[in-house]
């Protein structure tokens, strides 16, 4: 059974820093939410914290994102750290060194359902896997492969931004200029945060 939480050195409800001792096995944290949520911020938390205890650690980020950087995971607020890109889930598996205890993933959302069979795989070889992504696309609908992740993950942290027309608990991503399909890549030029009676499910001209 897991504990309620707080725990040790993070918000309440989030996950050890390490397994415990008498089971060496690993787990799936999710951290989700909309755009300008710190769902970046709090991945990297998290690594810097696995670094610190210098458990072995990778960073992963699907190609697709060339948002700010092509190697770095990049936060909004400009934090940053290593990360390997890659193409798929199969990959991200393949470049998974064995001595390493603790993967990271930002923008999960990107990658293909492949991603849930990968990161349960390495959890039950004993990794920690910290998937970070959005949990809602810009017409506010599940993305890709994150709620299936959240059902095999045994803890999910759903963070909120402020809406940025009321100051409410955000939870959508609202797109600002036309577009099309659901792979949406950009920042504060197209999208605002906003809560769910701001949220406006179509493109709407921005302002
Ligand atoms: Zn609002």
């Amino acid at each position: 059974m897991l504990a309620p939480g707080p725990f040790p050195g993070g918000p309440s409800g989030s996950p050890p820093a390490a397994p415990p001792a008498a089971h060496r096995t690993g787990w799936i944290e999710v951290v989700c939410g909309s755009m300008f949520s710190g769902k970046t911020e709090e991945l990297l938390r998290r690594m810097k914290r696995a670094r610190l205890a210098r458990q072995g650690n990778v960073l992963f980020k699907p190609r697709v994102d060339n948002r700010y950087d092509e190697v770095k995971v990049v936060s909004h607020e400009g934090l940053n750290a290593e990360s390997i890109p890659v193409a798929s889930a199969k990959e991200l598996l393949s470049r998974v060194p064995p001595a390493v205890v603790v993967v990271g993933i930002d923008e999960v959302q990107f990658f293909d359902d492949g991603i849930v069979d990968a990161v349960e795989a390495l959890a039950s070889r004993g990794v920690r896997v910290i998937a970070a992504g959005l949990d809602q696309d810009w017409r506010g609908r599940p993305f890709g492969p994150i709620p299936a992740l959240m059902s095999v993950a045994e803890y999910v942290t759903k963070l909120h931004a402020v809406c940025a027309r009321c100051g409410g608990a955000a939870t959508r991503s609202q797109r600002l200029v036309a577009a099309e399909g659901q792979l949406f890549v950009g920042g504060s030029a197209e999208y605002e945060a906003r809560c769910r009676a701001c949220f406006v499910p179509s493109p709407i001209a921005a302002p």
